[in-house]
């Protein structure tokens, strides 16, 4: 009796979920960060954006019949990791991108994977991370393989997906969806 009255006000709360999602995304100057924003909110593909320009775009959404406030910061490091105070606690997830064409990308993700793990140890509730390939219409130039896009992921227990800014919209749509249903799961 008491497990299905528990069960009642988990499914009630689940339904409301959290109406805002604030998500980051981080990684190397170049690997596309801009691009994928530009996708996910315009499902357009803008090829050059100014690489210097650091912005909070909000999107009104409806993820699984549940409406949500995204606001997506589109980050402009020059050197790495810097001030990651100015997102660290505004962020409920975030986007670490690199590029699958460019190892500098992929080891310049691990920086600030090193960075989130560190501000996760101290913060609660845990903030999910999600691990992006992108450029995956570039395959034939390759530099990052897929296993080693899942071992990283899984080093720091983080979702993992390969995309692309140019190809199909759905698929770039599906990750930040699912960068949304992680932090509602909490
Ligand atoms: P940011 O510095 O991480 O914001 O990178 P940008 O979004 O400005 O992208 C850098 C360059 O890579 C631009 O010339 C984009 O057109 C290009 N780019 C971004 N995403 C993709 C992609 O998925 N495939 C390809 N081929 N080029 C991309
Ligand atoms: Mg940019």
């Amino acid at each position: 009796m008491s497990l299905m009255f528990g069960k009642a006000r988990t499914c009630s709360t689940a339904d409301r979920g959290p109406a805002e999602c604030n998500l980051v995304l981080l990684g190397v100057l170049g690997c596309g960060k801009s691009a994928l924003t530009v996708k996910f909110l315009t499902k357009r593909l803008i090829s050059e954006y100014d690489p210097h320009l650091e912005d909070i775009y909000s999107s009104e959404e409806i993820v699984d019949q549940q409406p949500v406030t995204v606001r997506v910061m589109d980050t402009c490091d020059q050197e790495g990791p810097m001030n990651s105070e100015r997102y660290l606690s505004w962020a409920n997830a975030f986007l670490v991108v690199y590029s699958i064409d460019n190892m500098e990308s992929f080891k310049g993700c691990q920086l600030y994977l090193q960075t989130l793990a560190l501000h996760n140890k101290t913060f609660r509730p845990q903030t999910p991370i999600i691990l992006l390939g992108n450029k995956l219409d570039m395959d034939r130039y390759r530099q990052v393989s897929q296993c080693d896009g899942e071992a990283l992921a899984s080093r720091f227990g983080c979702l993992f997906f390969e995309v692309s800014a140019c190809l199909d919209f759905p698929s770039v749509q599906h990750v930040f969806y699912e960068a949304v249903r992680r932090v509602r799961r909490g």
